[in-house]
């Protein structure tokens, strides 16, 4: 961002890490507007399952593992400031996740993991048997063997964004949807505003946090890091009883609500931005599903739908400051944007007001794509 102080921003995209920056912004007092092309939260924020999980899956020198980790510590904070501020509560569920093994590499996997955890310092309890059993009754035959990580958390994404909508007005910021931002506009070779249906607004700053959108909104001399949509379906049973705490295997997840939902994710596909649930989708994750917990065959369906996660070609978020001044990009989360978004609007929020964001996040330079992007038009 530079040293140059600036009194307003304007963000673009209304997903969860739009409106977390919108409402940091905001509070460090910023004048703060938001652009939002459809309905504030209604794209892959909402279609998240919600899980709260660095340490699933979790591989050695994995590059979001200090940002996801931090990111995760925050979330008890955070989930209470946006009930505090919004009167929406986004139920923090703390009981842990259960990584599933079903067969013998996955177990050999699951050690591997634990080990690997408890050399990092962090809680990861190897169960299997009955104390498994006990842990999770519902579990089918199937698993009997597991990784408890009893800090990897859930919470309702819905209700999540919801709350840091209305606590962002609250704190001042004006959210604006069913606006499409066309380009961002560059004067004096900064990003001074952006440019949206035939009219200009001007700003000091702007963020971009369109998701999966973020590649086509240009600008002179500005090179947007590439996007691209990676489809996840869901499969919403219950209410039911079980399971009642978060359980993962390599075939799905099952995430209790506190309403008595389980959501069953998810599939990872390129379809373009098709939304639809297909046949597939279903089946696949519906026959996952009861293979761990053979109790869910008698689970009323709920409902179903999908969502875009925000990709880039290296599967890493890009945020950070582009080679632009003033322009900053914040998109591009895959598969964590719910983990993610405390921890992107803390390193955001410093950014805008030229501080060092306190993290190295020179992983996640949106810049790191501009010579690909040089070559694709040179070719
Ligand atoms: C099925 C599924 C399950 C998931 N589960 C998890 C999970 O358990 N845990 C987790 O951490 N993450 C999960 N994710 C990923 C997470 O949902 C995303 O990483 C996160 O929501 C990205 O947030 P975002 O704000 O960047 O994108 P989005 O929520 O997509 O928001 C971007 C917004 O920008 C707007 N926009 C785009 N272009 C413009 C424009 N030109 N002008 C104005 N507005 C514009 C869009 O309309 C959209 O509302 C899941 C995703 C899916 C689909």
């Amino acid at each position: 961002m530079g040293r140059t102080p600036i009194d307003d921003v304007i963000v673009v995209g209304g997903g969860i890490i739009g409106l977390s920056i919108a409402r940091e912004a905001a509070r460090s007092g910023l004048r703060v507007r938001l652009f939002e092309k459809g309905e504030v939260g209604r794209e892959a924020s909402s279609a998240a399952a919600g899980l709260i999980g660095p340490q699933i899956g979790l591989q050695r020198d994995d590059p979001l593992q200090s940002l996801g980790l931090a990111s995760r510590d925050l979330y008890p904070a955070f989930a209470r400031e946006i009930a505090g501020e919004s009167g929406i509560d986004p139920c923090l569920l703390e009981r842990g996740t259960l990584v599933l093994a079903c067969g013998a590499g996955e177990i050999e996997e699951i050690d591997r993991q634990a080990a690997f955890h408890r050399s990092l310092g962090l809680a990861a309890e190897r169960v299997g048997g009955e104390a498994l059993q006990r842990l999770e009754p519902s579990l089918g035959p199937g698993c009997s063997e597991g990784l408890h990580l009893p800090r990897d958390w859930s919470v309702d994404n819905v209700r999540l964004v919801q709350g840091l909508g209305r606590a962002a007005e609250r704190s001042g910021a004006r959210l604006q949807a069913g606006t499409r931002v066309d380009r961002i506009l560059v004067e004096k070779g900064r990003a001074a505003g952006v440019g949206a249906g035939g009219e200009r607004f001007p700003a000091g700053a702007v963020v971009i946090a369109a998701g999966a959108w973020t590649q086509e909104i240009g600008g002179a001399g500005i090179t947007p890091p590439p996007s691209h949509p990676v489809r996840g379906q869901i499969v919403c049973l219950g209410p039911a009883a079980a399971p009642c705490r978060p359980l993962y295997s390599h075939a799905c997840y099952l995430v209790p609500r506190r309403d008595g939902r389980i959501l069953v994710g998810s599939t990872m596909e390129r379809a373009g931005f098709d939304r639809q649930v297909t046949a597939a989708g279903l089946a696949a994750l519906t026959a996952a599903a009861l293979a761990i917990v053979p109790a869910l065959r008698g689970a009323p369906f709920h409902s179903a739908w999908a969502g875009l996660r925000p990709a880039t070609d290296d599967g890493l978020p890009a945020i950070g400051p582009a080679s632009v001044p003033g322009l900053v990009y914040a998109c591009g989360h895959l598969r964590n944007g719910i983990l993610l978004a405390p921890i992107t609007a803390l390193v955001v929020g410093r950014m805008l007001r030229g501080e060092d964001s306190g993290f190295d996040l020179a992983r996640f330079d949106p810049r790191r794509f501009a010579g690909a992007a040089r070559e694709r038009e040179d070719g």
